[in-house]
């Protein structure tokens, strides 16, 4: 029994051809997609082209970029620590034995077992999407920036989610600090030097810590610019921040924060970010050039074009076998799905969204998915979340680890370790301590190249067609 779709991302899906009794004439591979390379993409990938038998499985993994991102590590990218090109994964590299279609999912038909993907080719081509044919469905995009319909934000906010968006908000702060050195204005430089991060969880505290530390850092190159001339503000709607350290670790990085000059105000909401005022709920008004929205997460949208069951959040309900509950041969984990977390003492308690869940879920999703092709029992998952750890700027940082606390120098130090172990393959473990052990020695960098988002500018006022981006 074959679906009979082609696509331009191989050949159509192979199944289970059975004779009258059931028994398997012929064993075609189970073709496996996998919606998403992020963490449980690269890792439930990463686990079936190692344990699949050979023929066993075909497995196609799509994601809209060629590579995988380390997301920990993208406050250490901003601040420079980290090349952009070491927090990202090669997914081509990485898995080897897998078909990678670089393209966005834009609907799953299950019943027909078929998804549709929008390519770069497909969009040139003037075909907009391809199908593309599964036995098995992992469907595991993420989640997205959880925007609040405040006025402004569209227009203003900066998200931290990927590395793009790391690297052009560095761009972005240092482009602040050389238009603050050069404007005799004194409104502008005001705003331009004023840093506004919205949302107290490890994304915001970090990008806002490592950032705070690089910026005033660059200070001392301008001649006109004293490290107390920026602004850094962090604005987190309930009465603490970090809650993944716990409450005792959370109060300490408030007093840490604080203690640099950072002007955490917590219980505070953003009201209005328009004209580049972030207008705040305790009535302050802060003029702004820098907005950075960091406050929380939701699943992915695609998931609602799926006709899978989701939670009133949006999640995909999962079983603690990570299957997609009430449906056959369609899994998930991670950030996109409502998995129940076995170790809460509370019933319905789903896992939260972090890395931590999303690494291990994948690791057994991955052997679920073996274990029903072979009709072998299943496992459930089950994780009892240890802890975490946070980075708030260079040889500074907080963790709660198995109930034990550390603070400064050494949480920063487990942070790193932490991370470098987790940090996939042993080519990007050696780059980044090749990279830590070079900073060590070295200054730190201090330039924008926000040019390079602009890259045929300099040709096209050459050839009189173009404006230089500085002119707008
Ligand atoms: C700045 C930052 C720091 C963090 N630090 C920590 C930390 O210290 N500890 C921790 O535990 N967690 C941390 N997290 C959270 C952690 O990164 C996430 O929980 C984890 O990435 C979730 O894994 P995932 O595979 O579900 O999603 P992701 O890793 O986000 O992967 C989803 C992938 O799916 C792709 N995708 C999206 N839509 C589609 C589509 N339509 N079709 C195909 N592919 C699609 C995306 O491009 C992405 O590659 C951090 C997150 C951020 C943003």
């Amino acid at each position: 029994m074959r679906h009979g779709k082609e696509c331009g991302a191989g050949a159509g899906r192979g199944d289970h051809e059975e004779d009258h009794e059931g028994a398997a004439l012929t064993k075609e591979p189970a073709r496996i997609l996998v919606v998403g390379g992020g963490y449980v993409g690269l890792y439930t990938a990463l686990h079936l082209q190692r344990e699949a038998r050979r023929g066993e499985a075909e497995i196609v993994v799509v994601n809209p970029e060629a590579y995988m991102t380390y997301q920990p590590f993208l406050p250490e990218a901003a601040a420079g620590s980290i090349s952009p090109r070491h927090v990202v994964v090669p997914l081509r590299r990485t898995l080897g034995d897998c078909e990678i279609v670089v393209g966005e999912a834009t609907a799953v038909d299950h019943a027909a077992r078929t998804a549709t993907v929008k390519t770069l080719a497909a969009e040139e081509e003037g075909t907009g999407t391809i199908d593309i044919p599964y036995d098995e469905l992992v469907l595991a995009p993420g989640s997205v920036s959880r925007a609040l319909p405040v006025p402004g934000l569209a227009d203003h906010g900066i998200g931290f989610k990927t590395v793009e968006e790391a690297i052009g908000l560095r761009n972005h702060v240092l482009e602040q600090m050389d238009i603050a050195s050069s404007t005799r204005d004194p409104q502008v430089r005001d705003a331009a030097l004023t840093f506004v991060f919205v949302g107290g969880g490890y994304a915001g505290v970090e990008a806002l810590a490592e950032l705070e530390d690089m910026a005033r850092y660059a200070a001392r190159y301008y001649h006109n610019l004293r490290p107390d001339d920026l602004k850094f503000v962090l604005v987190e709607a309930t009465d603490r921040i970090l809650p993944e350290v716990g409450e005792e670790m959370g109060r300490y990085a408030v007093r840490e924060l604080r203690g640099r000059n950072i002007d955490v105000r917590l219980g505070t909401r953003l009201d209005s970010c328009e004209n580049r005022i972030a207008v705040l709920s305790d009535g302050s008004r802060l003029p702004t050039r820098t907005l950075v929205w960091t406050a929380g997460v939701k699943p992915h949208p695609v998931l609602a074009a799926t006709g899978l069951p989701l939670t009133e959040r949006g999640r995909l309900k999962c079983t603690a076998e990570l299957r997609i509950e009430g449906v056959e041969h369609a899994w998930s984990a991670g950030d996109a799905a409502a998995v129940p977390d076995l170790t809460a003492e509370q019933p319905g308690t789903e896992c939260a969204p972090n890395a931590q869940h999303a690494v291990r879920q994948a690791r057994v999703l991955a052997g679920n998915v073996l274990a029903s092709l072979r009709g072998k029992p299943l496992q459930e998952y089950r994780h009892r979340y240890v802890g975490s750890v946070a980075s708030l700027g260079l040889h500074k940082g907080v963790a709660q680890v198995y109930g034990k606390k550390l603070k400064g120098y050494p949480a920063w130090f487990m942070h790193r370790a932490y991370h470098l172990s987790r940090v996939p393959t042993v080519n990007r473990k050696a780059r980044i301590l090749a990279e830590w052990c070079l900073a060590g020695l070295f200054k730190r960098e201090i330039v924008s190249l926000g040019s390079l988002e602009h890259p045929r500018a300099e040709f096209e006022l050459a050839a009189g067609t173009g404006r230089h981006p500085e002119a707008s």
